[in-house]
């Protein structure tokens, strides 16, 4: 058994001072990291716990007419506040797709963005080749039990997926998560805050040691009429995504002003249907049009032995997610 401290931050200066020792992490809710010091995954020395500082569960308006979501704001509260409901329905159903209740009800927001892969091999020690877990170890998934993996953006070194249900509609809403660090406070656009694996698997976001997430800032709402998150998964909860769609739009006499697409449980980060977007946009939502365009977000896909089912999975949900935003479904 490892002797690993406790301590708990009564400021985020403070947690950040104390996360700068070498083997601390942070604890908010916890329900990533138990499971993974459980199984031996994660061995941190220090756990610095970071749900008694003050004011970071807040939710609260933005001058610009956006939403500050605090990194300690719980999913279950943010799921179901007034303003999320009826500002972002997106992101609330994103939200309460994710795990169970009793898991929403613990889990931060600050959490939900730094889950890690539920790649089997990950999690389960006794296998050797796992490049996430052991840097320069190999990939069992390559030629293992992939059903579950990437089809998009994956290296030669690592083909997780990302689990987050929440992140897939913040990279539609073009959220900006803000962090503080021993370097000072920065922002990061959502697209740039996950990574795809390239010769690092072993790290999943761009943040920098110490750096502690304080807030998701959203911008002013644009989607709240037409949108939808589309989950697909092998049962009716408590599931990961094998694809998920996170569709918003703008319509302007039955045309599309705006598309914002996103997908889950196909790529190591959240993945934005940029051409699909392109292609929607000036169109009125035809199944033909909606075809074309979801079929340009799995141009470059490459499936491996079990999962090629995504491929047409991913197409088929989009255009479901798509005409259910725009109410023509
Ligand atoms: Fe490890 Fe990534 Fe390969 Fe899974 S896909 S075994 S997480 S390196």
């Amino acid at each position: 058994m490892d002797a690993i401290s406790y301590e708990r931050a009564p400021d985020a200066a403070a947690a950040i001072r104390s996360a700068s020792q070498p083997g601390a992490v942070f604890i908010g809710g916890g329900t990533n990291l138990l499971d993974l010091m459980k199984g031996g995954i994660a061995r941190p020395l220090k756990l610095v716990d970071i749900t008694h500082i003050d004011g970071m569960e807040r939710i609260t308006p933005l001058p610009d007419g956006g939403l500050r979501i605090g990194a300690l704001a719980r999913n279950s509260d943010a799921a179901n506040h007034a303003w999320v409901r009826e500002r972002y329905p997106l992101l609330s159903q994103a939200f309460l797709a994710g795990a169970s209740a009793q898991l929403r009800n613990m889990a931060t927001v600050g959490g939900n963005l730094m889950q890690r892969t539920r790649c089997y091999y990950f999690y389960d020690a006794a296998f050797a080749q796992c490049n996430k877990r052991t840097p320069g170890s190999g990939c069992a998934a390559l030629e293992g039990n992939n059903r579950i993996h990437a089809i998009l953006g994956a290296s030669t070194q690592c083909i997780a997926t990302n689990p987050s249900d929440m992140s897939v509609a913040l990279a539609a809403l073009d959220a900006v998560v803000r962090v503080s660090g021993p370097r000072g406070e920065r922002a990061i656009p959502f697209a740039e805050f996950h990574r795809l694996p390239g010769e690092r698997p072993d790290l999943d976001t761009t943040l920098q040691a110490g750096e502690l997430i304080t807030s998701v800032d959203l911008p002013p709402p644009l989607f709240a009429e037409h949108s939808k998150y589309l989950k697909v998964r092998d049962r009716a909860s408590y599931a990961f995504a094998l694809v998920s769609v996170a569709a918003a739009l703008q319509i302007e006499g039955g045309t599309v002003k705006t598309a914002r697409i996103a997908l889950g449980g196909v790529a190591h980060k959240p993945w934005r249907a940029t051409e699909t977007e392109r292609m929607l946009t000036g169109q009125p939502l035809s199944r033909a049009t909606l075809q074309s365009a979801a079929a340009l977000a799995v141009r470059e896909a490459k499936p491996y032995r079990e999962n090629g089912f995504k491929v047409e999975l991913a197409q088929r949900a989009i255009v479901r997610a798509v005409e259910q935003a725009g109410g023509v479904a």
